[in-house]
């Protein structure tokens, strides 16, 4: 049985340009990457240079990358309680969609908002409203509300939250939900004891179909705990059991699968090493040497 390899990477850094970002992911095994269109202290983002992103969209297409999830600034707050601050989020986001347009078909994630003190309910019709002027029809992009740890006032920790915001989204064929382990996990779901009553309830409240891409981030704290510490994978309260579960699960098999874990490019080399493992695929090494000899 030949069933493809995952997709699966980590988030990079884009000071090299974006041409480099391919070639540093190719260089670990890597089918995907995250990474910052905008600088995540906020400010200006530099014009896209043309001919770095027709190298990266080279790379891509001839290594056989899957669908690459671009992460929005931290910074960038939908449902703030200053207008200063939805303006500058939406301005952001608009920015960052347009610059997402040279390379199509991919996707942005972003963490939906923290209400600070107006309440949750004030805190889903402001991101609505939001996205509601930043999404354009017709554009390349799916955008991906990030599952919360409800941590502070973040909104989005509940699959509920999520799909009361992608039901006040008119453009609601552009959008999508990127699950994170380690906030699920924070947020109160036992994606560890009970993976697929965790799913069902998904499925259930916001619709599988609407999973695009996962975060893969072991954590530092216990079930509920709310706090959004990432560890790496094996070193916190999930454990490389789960990860095991997580990557073999047939509704989450094929997605994008990004690490966001502390340990740095050789800890990013070894988990995507390590989950490829889980997946039952041979190291790239012994991949190429065996099509070379025509196995
Ligand atoms: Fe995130
Ligand atoms: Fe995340
Ligand atoms: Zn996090």
């Amino acid at each position: 049985m030949t069933s493809k390899r995952l997709t699966v990477g980590c988030h990079l850094s884009t000071s090299d340009g974006y041409a480099a970002m391919g070639s540093t992911a190719v260089s670990i095994d890597a089918t995907t990457f995250a990474f910052f269109t905008l600088n995540p202290r906020g400010g200006n983002a530099k014009a896209l240079d043309p001919a770095d992103v027709a190298a990266l969209r080279d790379t891509l297409e001839t290594e056989g990358f899957g669908k690459l999830v671009a992460h929005a600034p931290y910074t960038m707050n939908l449902c703030s309680a200053k207008a200063e601050t939805i303006d500058f989020a939406r301005r952001a986001m608009a920015g960052d969609l347009e610059r997402m347009e040279a390379l199509p078909g991919n996707y942005y994630n972003f963490h939906p908002g923290s209400h600070v003190k107006q309440g949750a309910d004030v805190g889903i019709e402001l991101i609505c409203a939001g996205l509601n002027e930043v999404l354009v029809p017709g554009q390349a992009t799916i955008v991906l509300l990030e599952t919360m740890a409800g941590k502070g006032s973040e909104v989005g920790r509940t699959f509920e939250e999520l799909a009361r915001i992608l039901d006040g989204v008119q453009h609601d064929e552009l959008m999508g939900v990127c699950l994170d382990t380690c906030h699920v996990w924070d947020g109160g779901y036992d994606v560890v004891g009970a993976l697929d009553q965790v799913l069902d309830e998904f499925d259930q409240v916001v619709g599988l179909e609407r999973l695009k891409a996962l975060h893969l981030n072991d954590s530092k704290n216990p079930l509920g705990s709310h706090k959004d510490r990432h560890a790496c994978l094996g070193e916190g309260h999930l454990g490389l059991e789960a990860f095991r579960q997580i990557v073999n699960h047939p509704a989450l098999r094929g997605l994008p699968m990004i690490l966001e874990t502390p340990g740095g490019m050789e800890g990013y080399e070894r988990e995507i090493a390590l989950l490829r493992s889980f997946a039952g695929e041979k190291p790239r090494e012994s991949v190429s040497r065996a099509e070379e000899v025509g196995a």
